[in-house]
């Protein structure tokens, strides 16, 4: 399934040009426009997903199996010292792309690439509470 006013469908149609670093039959794998790092790359499953929700369990074991060997080939390829790899939901999250994709991130050291979060106090209570709502 495609979805007609997707940027990433239109890419995996072939209608918008990539630089694609792998391709297989469940997904394509591009440079990122707006990179973060050297390498910066994104996981695109060939068909439309819009997020983690809608991906089943088996294309979202692929697609991290994959994420797993691309980051591994990418280590070795741009010697890269670490890797970060993020995958956005949702507005909230800072999704932009509704089409499910994975970042890959090769990071340097002392590169200026920014993945993290600010850091917030919490109390033993809040977590015992956060735990029991957490309790699957
Ligand atoms: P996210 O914020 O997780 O939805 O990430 C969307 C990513 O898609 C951003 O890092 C953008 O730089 C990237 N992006 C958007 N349009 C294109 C494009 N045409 N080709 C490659 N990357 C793109
Ligand atoms: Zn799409």
């Amino acid at each position: 399934m495609k979805n007609n006013d997707c940027i990433f469908c239109k890419i995996t149609n072939g209608e918008i040009p990539s630089v694609t670093i792998y391709e297989d039959e469940l997904f394509q794998v591009i440079l990122d426009r707006g990179p973060a790092s050297k390498g910066h790359a994104l996981i695109l499953p060939k068909q439309h997903y819009e997020d983690i929700y809608e991906l089943s369990e088996e294309m979202t074991a692929k697609a991290f199996v994959l994420a797993k060997k691309l980051a591994e080939k990418m280590t070795k390829a741009l010697s890269c010292d670490g890797f970060n790899i993020v995958q956005n939901n949702k507005e909230a999250s800072g999704q932009t792309v509704f089409h499910f994709h994975i970042h890959l991130i090769p990071r340097f050291i002392n590169d200026d690439a920014k993945v993290g979060w600010t850091v917030h106090d919490i109390t033993e209570e809040e977590m015992q509470s956060i735990a029991k709502q957490l309790n699957f």
